[in-house]
């Protein structure tokens, strides 16, 4: 096989010594990964790891090796943001570009970073040292503005820092590429975790490592189920299924092998309290993806890590390291007999609609991350055509603490329906932003008097995704019956643009649309051009209701999650401030059209 990779690449300009070596090192890298195509993501983010870029050479040897045709490789690794096809600068610089970060003065640190470098945003510089780039989201949002610099995140920048960062990036052991970044050699931290507020659930600090696990193993995997029933754990990602129902479907499924995935991929913007799990209580997540597997009878688990938090992988992979010595994974867990599971992590690669359950299992198995069909649900077909659970961070990490501590103590917080506590990514114009645990059922009144903040003129709940709460939704709650939420809290003060913060959200789902249905790709750009029409002041009424009628079509007829909810911020906005659009409108009197249209509207639901 390797001697076919010499032939390919020596064939072309390189000279034949650095082919060869070229050609034995891709064959290395897919051997590592068993040759399988499904392993595909693994071995271009190997591949762009050590050559900076994912050549046609090797595009071709990684077809060859992997008996695929070289299109389908180059379809998989264009669609994915973090997969360069061509060389970058040796520093890569990614700004975060969010509402949060934007408030927090990314434009001033963009500029310092083109005055810097001498290149501007989409460009590499001449002599090969950088590439600026605008991201989506970082993950970081309690510490903007940050930038991932090789792989490395950078918060709280100020122009200030920006040319003493690139001064240490040049001498020290510089440019880095993203695999040494998951060493983490630099002298500090950067990310801060910033948990604000403990509770009584996830963030307390007395439990024991392994609890869940073995208190699990006290009961049969079918009492464990009935436990998180009883609990009536829901899942956190957003659109709250019963986490019960979801693992007997699993059970019950006919399958080969069951696998438990943990969806790592937070990338709603203005979300970082799986960020915060992953890196205070992973011990807790990993016990979480243990239980499941003893109840569904699953051999192998996957944390699917997304891109923007590759820092972690290496502090992930030595607490799964140490948990296998200490008997919490692999064969006979802690001394039970013939219950053998391990996890391995996947680690994307900047995509943010990959944190939809099916785009994700599509993306661990090495393709585009674009959503599947359902049904048939990853419950029955999931991972590799074998049933699958997808559970969000958070309820495994709930999952783990209600075997500990016993369904009724879990039931025993927040409201009969919405059991348990949440954890919110609070952020925006507040003093402290941060991580919060707050029991469920807690209204947006109490949260902001939480954050000390007296002046809110919107709270975005939910991310991009959800919904753009004004003074008068105060009252409403965190809450599967009323807000469910991924515990992603924007806080908007007076003096923020509604409309401007409508069109940067409706910029993101532009940005991140798989592209694969016309209402979504096509949709999300005509939004976006409405939102600038009216941002311009060149709008009338009749575009406004133009401009509602778009919206709708886009939330009903778009195929996934991402679509259904990308035209949330316009129609909450539309809907709770069309004082703000008719401002911006010419003529005529905008809340009477709209009354005459005699539209309602219902924001699409969470992304699940
Ligand atoms: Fe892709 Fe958007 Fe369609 Fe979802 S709705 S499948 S993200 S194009």
């Amino acid at each position: 096989m390797a001697r076919d990779l010499v032939q390919i690449v020596s064939s072309h300009t390189q000279p034949p010594s650095e082919d060869a070596e070229v050609a034995r090192s891709i064959a290395e890298i897919a051997l590592e990964n068993r040759n399988a195509p499904h392993r595909l993501l693994d071995i271009v983010l190997k591949i762009q790891d050590r050559y900076g870029f994912i050549s046609d050479e090797a595009i071709l040897a990684v077809a060859r090796v992997l008996g695929m045709r070289s299109v389908e490789v180059e379809d998989m690794v264009s669609f994915y943001s973090f997969l360069n096809r061509r060389p970058k600068g040796r520093c890569g610089i990614r700004l975060s570009r969010t509402p949060i970060s934007l408030m927090k003065g990314a434009l001033e640190v963009a500029e310092a970073f083109v005055k810097a470098t001498g290149v501007s945003f989409g460009g590499d510089s001449p002599d090969g040292k950088f590439t600026l780039e605008w991201c989506s989201d970082i993950g970081v949002a309690d510490q903007e503005p940050a930038a991932l610099i090789n792989g490395a995140v950078y918060t709280r920048l100020t122009p200030g820092r920006v040319p003493v960062i690139l001064a240490a990036l040049q001498k020290g052991p510089p440019f880095a590429t993203s695999s040494d970044s998951k060493q983490d050699t630099r002298p500090e931290a950067e990310v801060k975790s910033n948990i604000l507020q403990r509770g009584p659930v996830l963030l307390r600090q007395d439990a024991i490592v392994g609890e869940g696990i073995r208190a699990a193993l006290r009961l049969t995997p079918d009492a464990v189920i009935q436990e998180i029933e009883k609990a009536r754990l829901r899942g956190r990602g957003g659109a709250g299924f019963l986490t019960a129902l979801k693992w007997k479907f699993c059970r019950e499924a006919i399958g080969e092998q069951r696998y438990v995935v943990c969806n790592a991929d937070e990338g709603e913007p203005g979300t970082f309290k799986d960020r915060v799990l992953l890196t205070e209580y992973s011990d807790l997540v990993f016990d979480g993806m243990t239980v499941a597997a003893y109840a569904l009878g699953a051999g192998q688990g996957l944390l699917y890590l997304r891109g923007e938090y590759t820092y972690l992988w290496r502090p992930l992979q030595d607490v799964l390291k140490h948990r296998r010595e200490r008997g919490l994974l692999g064969a006979d867990i802690c001394g039970r007999a013939g219950f053998d599971f391990d996890i391995r992590i996947q680690l994307g690669a900047g995509a943010y609609v990959c944190g939809e359950e099916t785009a994700l299992l599509e993306s661990a198995e090495g393709k585009r991350g674009v959503p599947r069909e359902r049904p048939p649900f990853p419950t029955e077909r999931g991972y590799l055509g074998q049933p699958t659970v997808v559970n969000n961070v958070e309820t495994l990490a709930c999952a783990a603490r209600i075997m500990e501590y016993g369904a009724g103590w879990f039931a025993g917080h927040g409201t009969p329906e919405s059991t348990g506590t949440k954890l919110l990514s609070i952020s925006g114009d507040c003093t402290h932003p941060g991580v919060y645990e707050v029991p469920m059922g807690i209204s947006i009144r109490e949260i902001l008097e939480m954050v000390s903040v007296h002046d809110a003129q919107f709270v975005q709940v939910g991310g991009p995704s959800g919904q753009a709460l004004a003074a008068k939704d105060y009252g409403r709650r965190i809450a599967f019956g009323d807000l469910p939420t991924c515990g992603t809290v924007m806080i908007f003060g007076p003096d923020r643009d509604v409309i401007e913060t409508a069109l940067q959200f409706t910029e993101f789902f532009v940005d991140e649309s798989c592209g694969w249905c016309v209402p979504c790709r096509v949709g999300t750009t005509l939004l976006k051009k409405e939102l600038e029409k009216i941002l311009a002041n060149r709008a009338t009424p009749k575009d406004i209701v133009a401009l509602d009628a778009l919206a709708n079509t886009v939330m009903r007829m778009s195929r996934c999650g991402l679509g259904q909810t990308a035209a949330n911020p316009i129609l909450t906005t539309m809907q709770n401030f069309p004082h703000v659009y008719q401002a911006r409108v010419q003529k005529e009197n905008l809340i009477d059209l709209l009354r005459l249209q005699g539209r309602q509207h219902m924001p699409g639901k969470a992304k699940p």
